[in-house]
């Protein structure tokens, strides 16, 4: 896509648009797990988005002269409708931001956000075969991406390699065994770290080098994204470019 065309679908309208601070109205709260709420946020001034960006979120935080703000991927996916986001937020205990965002917050509430942004983002004239590989809420933008390719029906081979906890806290379990049996280019390897009985997980450890190895020689895959804590995202990166993948085709997000 050349940088043109980004602008275009950015803003729908062929011009770009300066990104100002505006107020989302919460419409509805899907609670994901234990830790997890998807905040559904209906804008009053979409921007068309490309499935993986984020949105900023801020909020007074008391004793504070500023809103703090932090960001949030989106993980809805832009069609058929980008007026309206799905934001996947986990708290971060003692967090300034998440645990308001994820306790502090009911239907109907307004919150101020700014966006998108970033160039963690895949479209269907990429290709694939796509390596997800995701840790915690670092499934967000990547779910994005999933859900993108169902909404415009193309087919390329997407495998996600997805880390939790513990099934508990898999966050778009149910929506993913579903797009799962519904789509044959989608396969989704869970692995969980706290819960090595659990015999719904292919894996029971952390993202680790020969997991990443395996899942990529499965997949065949030419291109990858990895979001997640740094370190794993790091560790993920290597161990794909030295298996051989161009190093331009590894995307990267680090949640820090
Ligand atoms: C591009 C991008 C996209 C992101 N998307 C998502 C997303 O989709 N979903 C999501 O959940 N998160 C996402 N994040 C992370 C998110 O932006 C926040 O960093 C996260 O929610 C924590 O913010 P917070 O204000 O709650 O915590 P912070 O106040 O930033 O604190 C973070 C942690 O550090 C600890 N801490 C703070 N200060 C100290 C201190 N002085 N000493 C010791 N510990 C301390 C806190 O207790 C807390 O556990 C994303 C980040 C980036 C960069």
């Amino acid at each position: 896509m050349t940088s043109e065309m980004a602008v275009t679908l950015q803003t729908g309208r062929g011009r770009a648009k300066p990104k100002e601070w505006q107020k989302g109205v919460v419409a509805e709260i899907i609670v994901e797990t234990p830790e997890t709420n998807t905040l559904r946020i209906s804008l009053p001034d979409p921007l068309d988005f490309l499935p993986g960006q984020y949105y900023n979120i801020r909020i007074p935080v008391e004793g504070r002269p500023r809103p703090i703000q932090r960001a949030y991927s989106v993980g809805s996916s832009p069609r058929p409708d980008f007026s309206v986001i799905d934001v996947g937020i986990r708290e971060m205990p003692g967090g300034l931001v998440s645990p308001v965002l994820v306790r502090g917050i009911a239907p109907g509430d307004e919150l101020e956000v700014r966006g998108p942004y970033g160039n963690f983002t895949w479209t269907e004239e990429l290709g694939g075969p796509v390596l997800l590989i995701g840790a915690g809420s670092g499934v967000v933008p990547l779910m994005s991406m999933i859900r993108y390719q169902a909404a415009v029906g193309s087919s390329h081979a997407m495998h996600l390699l997805y880390s939790s906890k513990s099934h508990e806290y898999v966050i778009y379990g149910d929506d993913l065994a579903a797009l799962e049996s519904e789509h044959d280019w989608l396969s989704v390897s869970h692995t969980v770290t706290r819960d090595p009985r659990d015999s719904s997980a292919r894996y029971p450890r952390r993202i680790d080098k020969e997991m990443v190895t395996e899942v990529m020689g499965e997949s065949g895959a030419s291109r990858a994204y990895i979001c997640g804590p740094p370190e794993m995202v790091e560790d993920a990166e290597r161990t794909l470019v030295e298996l051989g993948m161009a190093p331009e085709a590894v995307h990267t997000e680090k949640y820090d």
